[in-house]
């Protein structure tokens, strides 16, 4: 473990530990001398150090890892069988006998001397540890040194947990990485990436207020990857910024495409990774798409991480200058995830803040009520700085009731809707859009709907069907035999057992009717091809494993493009049904 003696060229020159290359020979040595001994091999590095060169030279980097190279030396000149290097940059690595508990004292001693380090430089200096325990002796000390390095990788960055030890599962995720990195290019050319879409909506009226870009990768051979297997390592080796491009670019295609066909869209965000505030083209390129595909700049929102504003300050307040030179508007993704976002909010001119639930749910109770508090606090002071704010992760009625009562008025999440390819989006962007919601909303005020005035004021002559306190539903129904159920009575829900059995599935009631009984509920659409005729139809449905039978009477109520949205008062008739089946 010693330093001294060794020759020259064993000895790393600015922090004066040994080098990987004796390392790896004497690591080796020590191991097969010592065949009773349990070893383990752990690296460790710091994380933003080039943060530290930037902002006070190389000196100050330097200083940090002869300090790291110094807390080495101290702590393992007292432990036998110990070998330490500088394996390269501000990677170090060390190996001595294995007990947990006495190489996690180790670490933190480390992490003390760090600590005070941060303070004098008044920086937020990350360590991330490593650690494999040597089991397999016959594997080289490089091998070894990847599998701790395979470790340290996935703790890397992470504020809550800074030591990994190796397990056999963090060699198949670097196999799979692999294998993605070498497929990657070939996806986009061969356009495996698509683009999903999910809306957000208004508390106030439900309203799409705008829309997230979400990609996804289909693979021929997997099908659908999700963003999180391969986000992450695009980011790291760079490839994001190919994709993020991508992804830009169909977004404003798909804005520019349906306004042109006269649909109603509203302002779709698209992710900007944070290394993509490095590339000095940055605003050029999205400014330039939008002018491309002739679209308003302020139809293409970008959302930016909330570590992008504390890791990258200086390119992000020049970046966010231009944007708004340009009209367009950046929202802080992930409000609440990182640290110090209270006081970036002061000198960041955002124009909407991004808070996800997922960062603030905690199953135990004491902490639950703490993140509630968290959650009506940021609310409440967004609107104190004038900042709108949107909720996303949003999954039930509960937590829709629960925001209303803090006075959130915009969320996003899969209460409303999953993220959905282009297609399906155009058709639900139609569903809800503004006219229809107009009748939704007269069709729902109960107490001051008269029926026989709003049949008249869908065009009808025949006697209303309403009688306002039995089940109705309005339906979506597209060119396909897709059915999309746009809203329902409480009482409906209750005979199917709940509102998630419609919101699960929005466009496919249809996959609830009885197979035998299909044909006869689709004619019953054709019947009802005009304003004045109504459709009839005895038909059973299933959800949740029980069958319902139902008495449908439908009228048409609007068209619109190629979209019908019909009115449905529905009977639940199965207890008479049941009595003439079973006679
Ligand atoms: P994000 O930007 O925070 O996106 C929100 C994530 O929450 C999405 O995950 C979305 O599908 C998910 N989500 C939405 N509503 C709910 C809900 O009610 N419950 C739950 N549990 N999750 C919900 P997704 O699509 O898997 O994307 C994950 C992350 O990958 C994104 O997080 C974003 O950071 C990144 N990402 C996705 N697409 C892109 C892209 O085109 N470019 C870049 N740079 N990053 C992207
Ligand atoms: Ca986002
Ligand atoms: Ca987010």
């Amino acid at each position: 473990m010693f330093t001294t003696g060794a020759e020259d060229k064993h000895i790393d020159a600015l922090t004066r530990i040994y080098t990987k290359d004796y390392f790896i020979e004497h690591a080796g040595m020590m191991f097969r001398n010592n065949p009773d001994t349990e070893f383990c091999l752990v690296e460790l590095e710091v994380n933003r150090l080039t943060m530290i060169n930037d902002m006070y030279g190389l000196g100050e980097g330097d200083r940090v890892l002869k300090t790291i190279a110094g807390v080495l030396t101290n702590i393992f000149e007292e432990v036998s069988l110990s070998l330490i290097c500088r394996v390269q940059a501000d990677l170090f690595a060390f190996a001595c006998p294995y007990e947990k508990s006495l190489v996690e004292s180790y670490i933190d001693k480390i992490e003390d001397r760090i600590k005070m380090l941060s303070i004098e430089l008044s920086v937020d200096l990350l360590l991330s540890f490593g650690v494999y325990e040597v089991k397999d002796r016959n594997l080289t000390i490089t091998s070894m040194c990847e599998r701790a390095n395979l470790a340290l990788r996935s703790v890397k960055g992470n504020y809550m947990h800074h030591i990994a030890y190796f397990d056999e599962s963090m060699r198949d995720k670097a196999v799979q990485e692999v294998e993605i990195t070498a497929k990657m290019n070939a996806a986009l050319l061969n356009r495996e990436f698509k683009v999903y879409y999910q809306p957000k909506h208004s508390l106030d009226d439900e309203r799409i207020v705008g829309a997230e870009a979400l990609v996804r990768w289909i693979t021929p051979e997997k099908g659908i990857i999700s963003p999180d297997k391969f986000i992450p390592l695009f980011e790291e080796n760079g490839f994001i910024m190919k994709l993020d491009a991508y992804v830009w670019e169909e977004t404003c295609r798909f804005i520019s495409e349906n306004q042109a066909k006269g649909i109603e869209v509203p302002p779709i965000s698209v992710n900007v990774s944070q290394i993509d505030l490095y590339n000095p083209n940055l605003v050029e390129t999205l400014v330039g798409l939008t002018r491309k595909y002739a679209i308003d700049p302020k139809m293409l929102k970008l959302e930016i991480t909330e570590s992008a504003y504390t890791e990258s300050t200086q390119q992000m307040l020049n970046a966010m200058d231009k944007f708004h030179e340009h009209g367009m508007e950046v929202d802080m993704d992930d409000f609440g995830s990182g640290y110090s976002a209270l006081n970036v909010l002061k000198d960041v001119p955002v124009d909407g803040l991004k808070i996800d639930l997922k960062f603030l749910s905690h199953t135990d109770e004491d902490n639950s009520n703490k993140a509630r508090r968290i959650l009506a606090s940021v609310i409440h002071m967004a609107k104190w700085l004038g900042i709108p704010a949107i909720v996303e992760g949003v999954e039930t009625i509960q937590q829709v009731e629960h925001l209303k009562s803090l006075g959130c008025t915009m969320v996003q999440g899969y209460y409303y809707a999953k993220p959905m390819p282009e297609n399906d989006f155009v058709t639900y962007m139609k569903t809800k859009s503004t006219r229809v919601k107009l009748e939704i909303e007269k069709l729902f005020d109960e107490t001051v709907i008269n029926p026989d005035d709003w049949w008249d004021s869908v065009g009808s002559d025949c006697e209303p069907i309403l009688e306002m306190n039995s089940c109705y539903m309005l339906f979506d129904k597209g060119e396909g035999e897709e059915l999309g159920v746009i809203r329902a009575s409480d009482s409906m829900y209750e005979i199917i057992g709940g509102r998630e059995n419609f919101y699960n599935s929005p466009y496919t009631f249809n996959n609830a009717v009885h197979k035998d009984d299909l044909e006869r509920f689709w004619a019953m659409f054709e019947q009802t091809n005009d304003y004045h005729t109504m459709g009839k139809s005895i038909c059973r449905l299933v959800f949740g494993g029980k069958t319902i039978w139902a008495d449908f009477k439908i009228r048409l109520l609007e068209k619109y493009v190629d979209h019908r949205v019909y009115f449905a008062v529905v009977d639940d008739v199965t207890a008479s049904m049941e009595a003439i089946v079973n006679r």
